[in-house]
């Protein structure tokens, strides 16, 4: 492709992208493509000559989109969103255009530098204490996994990046029943054994982990032998966005020498609001922390921000110093590759600078308001509803609720309830996915799409409260 065949083309890509936000609305939400069907009107060889653009182009409209589920409509209430926004996009386009690998300052002195800025930034807007240290991961998952493998070698003296785990104590970390399941995964990479990760049960009317258990489930541990290694304290649960309650947690954290992460992946953003800062006291116990600007802040998948108390702690756990990675610069910047696991790095810090200027702090917190009002808008139409109920307190963004007709069994509310799931999905026109609480099949709608509207949560529930009468 030529240089001036590129800049034709791309001009036709913005158009077509321009054209695709504006309509979004007008897809199925979900993809109704059944298993293998594009996979099967793919060719089975690559080809052997270049292809016209326009043939490849033609193939990505009529066999890919067919089948993309449609997470920038403001009717996608699935999951917990993974927003972008025009400014995010534009970024993304410069980013794929300089192709930087940022790996160390070296390497692009820009990228390191406005990650930096940006990451105070954001912890500085955000209320987290001062003293922490900003980088971006790819997902929560790492995040929860360098957190880990930091608490570990903090607990072993570095031990166990030398030698292993031989000879050393059973480690143990501790997480509420509702924890995200990626904690589970990090547990087992990091070493410790999926045994080894104790579940601390949570209160039983707003699903937030009980310090009560969890300091019964420490002490018992220790007088067992077992070496208590680190918590997670989950703000916003994947379920219900449930808030673990961190001051509580802290001061057995603190007591017991004991690394406290938190999980606030999609809940984190609220902390835009000063009205939500109560959700991390008891921040002066938490050693690290991790949200997601790609869930919940406008910013194209993958950005995690992950902060640290001890950025030496980090990067020791990280570092190794191979010949051709020497620098002269090093020690005076940030070389992010010591940072967390890949060696490689995207210009992840270019959309987040784009996104925060473009709406500015004020812009970012009206948006998070409205999404929040609007699952109370929900949230009280459920309650005003006879035959609907909330299953767990609204929390943020999140309403889960279930359609509850009388005289039927908890056994038959389950399968009513997913069957109204799909029936509502399989309509194109929104998207919601479920959870269980307590064993209760629980729809679960979340009003946090970038370009949701208050119309499209009303349109939502009247199409709920029209489609049960078809079950
Ligand atoms: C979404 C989510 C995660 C996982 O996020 P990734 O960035 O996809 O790894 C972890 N924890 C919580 C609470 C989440 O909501």
């Amino acid at each position: 492709m030529t240089n001036d065949e590129f800049t034709s083309r791309a001009h036709q890509l913005v158009d077509w992208m321009g054209k695709y936000l504006r309509n979004v609305e007008q897809y199925p939400v979900k993809s109704t493509s059944k298993p293998g069907e594009i996979f099967s009107s793919l060719p089975a060889m690559p080809p052997l000559e270049g292809e016209d653009f326009d043939d490849i182009f033609r193939d990505f409209k009529e066999i890919i989109m067919p089948g993309i589920t449609h997470w920038q409509s403001p009717d996608f209430f699935a999951y917990f969103p993974a927003n972008s926004s025009p400014p995010s996009i534009l970024a993304e386009m410069l980013t794929a255009t300089l192709g930087a690998q940022c790996m160390i300052w070296e390497t692009s002195p820009a990228a390191a530098e406005l990650e930096e800025r940006v990451m105070n930034w954001l912890r500085d807007s955000m209320g987290l204490p001062r003293e922490f240290e900003g980088v971006i991961q790819d997902t929560a998952s790492t995040a929860g996994l360098a957190a880990m493998l930091t608490a570990r070698e903090k607990i072993s003296g570095d031990k166990i990046n030398e030698e292993g785990f031989s000879g050393q104590p059973v480690y143990r970390v501790y997480a509420s029943t509702q924890t995200h399941s990626s904690i589970e995964k990090d547990v087992k990479i990091a070493g410790f054994g999926r045994r080894n990760l104790v579940k601390i049960n949570v209160d039983e009317k707003d699903f937030s982990l009980d310090p009560v258990k969890l300091e019964k489930a420490v002490k018992e541990d220790i007088e067992k032998g077992y070496v208590p290694c680190c918590v997670i304290a989950t703000v916003g649960t994947t379920g219900t966005v449930a808030i673990d309650p961190l001051k509580e947690i802290g001061e057995i954290c603190s007591k017991y020498n004991i690394w406290l992460h938190v999980d606030a992946a999609l809940a984190g953003t609220a902390l835009l609001l000063p009205e939500y800062s109560w959700m991390i006291e008891g921040k002066e116990y938490i050693d690290s922390f991790v949200f997601n600007p790609h869930k919940w802040m406008f910013t194209n998948f993958d950005c995690s921000a992950y902060f640290v108390r001890d950025a030496g702690r980090l990067i020791r756990t990280f570092e190794i110093l191979p010949e051709y990675l020497k620098t002269r610069t090093r020690g005076e910047v940030n070389d992010y590759r010591d940072w967390g696991i890949p060696l490689g790095r995207r210009f992840r810090a270019l959309k987040l600078w784009f996104v925060i200027r473009s709406y500015g702090l004020e812009g970012l917190r009206e948006k998070i308001r409205d999404h929040i009002s609007y699952a109370s808008w929900l949230a009280g139409q459920v309650n005003k509803h006879p035959e609907f109920e909330l299953l767990a307190p609204v929390s943020l963004n999140t309403v889960c609720f279930r359609f509850r007709p009388k005289g039927k069994n908890e056994d038959e509310l389950n399968v009513i309830n997913e069957k109204l799931n799909h029936l509502l999905n399989d309509t194109g026109s929104i998207y919601l996915t479920h959870t269980k609480i307590n064993g209760k099949y629980s729809l679960r709608m979340v009003t946090s799409q970038t370009n949701v509207k208050l119309d499209n949560v009303k349109k939502a529930w009247s199409l709920i409260t029209t489609m049960k009468d078809d079950l």
